[in-house]
Order: C-alpha cells, then sequence, then structure tokens
C-alpha cells in the first residue's frame, strides 16, 4: 500500500535545465499510469554535481537523468555502470538498485529508434558533430547497429579524439577524427550527418558553423537539439533537399526506456510526445 506522505521521486541534473521538457512529460506519464511518484529539474553547477549525487542518495531517489554538461563527470560518483554506458563513458540516466546507484545510457538507444523511422544505419559512412556526452551514446550505438564508418568531428581534439578511439575498441566500425575547421563542408560521400553538439540548444538564432554545399542529396540530416525542435541547422539541410530528423523522437524514446527502468511499467510514448509538443508549444 503506497504512503500517502512518501512519494517516489526522480530527478533531472544539468545546467542548463530550464527548457528541458523532461519533468513536465514525465509528470504527465506518471498521471496518465496513476504513479504517486514526483519529478523535479535541478540546476546543479559542475562544482556542486558531487554534492547533487549524494543527495539522491541520502533522500531516497528512485532515479533520475543526467544532462549537459554532466554525463561523462557524474560517472565517478556512481557505484557502478551498465554495460552501455561503460562502453560510451557517458551516463544520461540513474537507477537505484537497493543501495547502490547504478548508471545507464540511454540516449544512443533512444536516438536509434528515432533514426529507424528515417533510414538504416548499417553498412552507412555517419558524421557525428561534437564528442560530448550525448555524441558518444549516438556513435557507439550507431557503430553496434552496423554502421560502416564513423567520422568524428569536434572543435576539442582530446575528446573527438577519445570518442573515435572508443569505437574502434569496442565495435567492428572503422572511426576517424577531424578536428572541427572555421566551415565545415559536409563530404559528398557521407550518407548521414548527426548534429550532436550543443549549439542552437534554447538558441534559435546559434549556427552550427558547416556547408551542405558538397553535401549529397540523399543525406539525412538528424539534429540532438530539442528546443527548439525545429533549428536553423535542420532548416539549412532542409532547404539543400536532405531528409531531416529533429530531436524530440530522441528524447521521447529515451525517456521511456529510463521510465521504465525505474517503474518496470510500458509507457504510453503518445502521452509523452504530446507533452513535449505542449511544453515546447508545437
Ligand atoms: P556536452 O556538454 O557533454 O558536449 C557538448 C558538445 O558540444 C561537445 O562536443 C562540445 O565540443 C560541443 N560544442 C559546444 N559548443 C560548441 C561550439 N560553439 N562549437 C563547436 N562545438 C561545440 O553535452 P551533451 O553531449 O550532453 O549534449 C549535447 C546536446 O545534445 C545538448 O543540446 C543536449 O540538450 C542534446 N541532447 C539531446 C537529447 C535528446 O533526447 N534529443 C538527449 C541528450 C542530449 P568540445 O568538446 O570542443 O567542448
Amino acid at each position: 500500500m503506497p504512503n500517502p506522505f512518501l512519494q517516489e521521486l526522480c530527478c533531472l541534473l544539468g545546467q542548463p535545465v530550464a527548457g528541458n521538457p523532461t519533468q513536465f512529460m514525465m509528470e504527465k506519464l506518471f498521471a496518465r499510469h496513476a504513479l504517486d511518484w514526483r519529478y523535479l529539474s535541478f540546476e546543479v553547477p559542475s562544482e556542486a554535481l558531487g554534492d547533487a549525487v549524494r543527495g539522491i542518495r541520502a533522500l531516497g531517489f528512485r532515479g533520475g537523468n543526467v544532462t549537459k554538461p554532466h554525463t561523462v563527470a557524474v560517472i565517478e560518483y556512481l557505484d557502478r555502470l551498465s554495460t552501455a554506458a561503460e562502453m560510451m563513458g557517458a551516463v544520461n540516466c540513474l537507477v537505484r538498485e537497493d543501495e547502490l546507484l547504478v548508471g545507464e545510457n540511454t540516449d544512443g538507444k533512444g536516438f536509434l529508434q528515432s533514426l529507424a523511422g528515417v533510414c538504416d544505419p548499417a553498412g552507412k559512412y555517419i558524421a557525428v558533430l561534437g564528442a560530448g556526452g550525448a555524441a558518444r551514446a549516438i556513435a557507439i550505438e550507431l557503430a553496434l547497429a552496423g554502421a560502416a564508418r564513423i567520422l568524428i568531428v569536434n572543435r576539442t581534439p582530446e575528446r573527438g579524439k577519445a570518442l573515435a578511439e572508443l569505437i574502434a575498441l569496442h565495435t567492428d566500425a572503422a572511426s576517424e577524427f577531424l578536428v572541427w575547421p572555421n566551415r565545415y563542408e559536409i563530404p559528398a560521400d557521407i550518407e548521414v550527418l548527426v548534429q550532436a553538439t550543443s549549439i542552437g540548444l534554447n538558441d534559435p538564432e546559434a549556427r552550427v558553423p558547416v556547408s551542405f554545399r558538397r553535401a549529397g542529396s540523399e543525406l539525412v540530416v538528424a539534429d540532438v537539439v530539442f528546443n527548439p525542435a525545429d533549428t536553423a541547422f535542420l532548416e539549412k539541410a532542409r532547404q539543400r533537399g536532405c531528409r531531416v530528423l529533429d530531436g524530440l523522437g530522441m528524447i521521447v524514446n529515451q525517456a521511456a526506456i529510463a521510465f521504465k527502468l525505474w517503474t518496470g511499467i510500458d509507457p504510453d510514448t503518445t502521452v509523452m510526445r504530446e507533452a513535449v509538443e505542449e511544453f515546447l508549444s508545437l
């Protein structure tokens, strides 16, 4: 019998968390599945991350999500990682197992489920812009799904090189790294391009420094940014005639996997999609 004064708690840790639809979506989902659970969003600066995770433990939270910029840094505060999180070196989901706090990663699988509606990555040559938590999860899952070749393009060489090495270590895909030039011309033979940096998040004016001048007409272009849902980057790709995929499907799918891990229930994804669209006034 649930105690009416003791709800189960989940939370989001990140900075910024303003504009992130996860709390809104999860609260609608708890109501839809008649769960007396609560979800809170916490703005956590990097220097407070350790204290925030200790707080989650002390207060008995059932689980949570981790977002930019903490998906890699949070690992040192956890007891164990899932196989996927271990491989990616990034955590976007926390799950309490008895006294242990376990790091999971649902981002890559969420992205793949979303991409499946547009194309199959198997055998493809794919470029991933970025090498942070989201890029790591996506690049590894694409490689595990049979992508032939993955090119990582990142501003900071160390992070980009490390991700290319991670792909080579754990998967059969060929991997390369390129330091992001001032303006990156998408090569004609790239078949899928994933914008996995935080450029454009909460900033419709931000421009991703790429040129589609040489891009093939069959190119599939995905953006992980979900707010705004239709980014300037996707608009540019659309004008070039590319097929585009926004970040909304990914946010719904990765959250659906997290919800199942916390509650054991297969969520109603229609409610989730409607909640995200309502939150973003789409
Ligand atoms: P991180 O902070 O871990 O990584 C950020 C990445 O963006 C790094 O590769 C960084 O490059 C790059 N970057 C940031 N600013 C610039 C810039 N001005 N020029 C070039 N590169 C830049 O963030 P995450 O990986 O966790 O998140 C990235 C994005 O993905 C965010 O917008 C996040 O909201 C979104 N996301 C969306 C999800 C969805 O479900 N749709 C799920 C998860 C994340 P460098 O290494 O050089 O610093």
